[in-house]
């Protein structure tokens, strides 16, 4: 069994006229292996986040984007012994591309392709014994921190994304996400449950 933990809880706001996001950050631990989700762009908060873990950068040992915007994306090279993964890649420091079958190498971790708010779009499920399945879904779910957070299915997959690319793919993908998971974590707000 793995655990999930929110590292950061992402936010998106305006402040004196300018833009502020960073994306949720979540970690993962299955075996001896760490894993982040999203290391997002708030280098900060990233850095005291993983001391308050105890955790060197040098032990993540996976890191899962998921997507390329860089709200999400941008702190990703800091883990020198990371490799990177994304909806179908596994990308290593030598220039290695190769791919993953579904799963983080060595985990029951899985990898979903939840095109919509971006093409190459993925969500990661993530089997855990205290909330069930965990669904860490990036930007397939998102608020601002002025907005209400939804919790109501129907409304859960129409809620407008002013960034969406292709809504129907984005509608299918949520309704994907909410038969699987026990509980979503959003990319932008806090962990919510996925009401039965
Ligand atoms: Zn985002």
């Amino acid at each position: 069994m793995a655990e999930a933990k929110i590292l950061i809880k992402g936010y998106a706001k305006k402040e004196n006229d300018a833009e502020f996001a960073s994306s949720t950050t979540t970690l993962i631990r299955e075996g001896e292996l760490n894993i982040i989700v999203d290391p997002g762009m708030d280098r900060k908060q990233l850095l005291e986040a993983l001391k308050s873990e105890n955790l060197p950068l040098k032990d993540i040992n996976y890191v899962i984007l998921t997507h390329y915007h860089l709200d999400h994306t941008l702190l990703a090279g800091i883990f020198e012994n990371a490799k990177v993964l994304d909806n179908s890649g596994i990308y290593s420091w030598n220039g290695k591309i190769g791919e993953h079958d579904g799963k983080v190498p060595g985990t029951n971790i899985e990898i979903i392709k939840t095109p919509g708010h971006d093409m190459f779009h993925c969500s990661i499920l993530v089997k855990t014994k205290e909330y069930g399945c965990i669904a860490i879904v990036g930007d397939v779910f998102w608020w601002r921190d002025n907005q209400d957070q939804i919790t109501d299915k129907e409304n859960l997959i129409k809620h407008e994304d002013p960034y969406v690319k292709n809504r129907e793919d984005l509608m299918n993908s949520r309704k994907e996400i909410l038969e699987v998971a026990d509980y979503i974590i959003p990319g932008h707000g806090k962990m919510f449950k996925v009401e039965k």
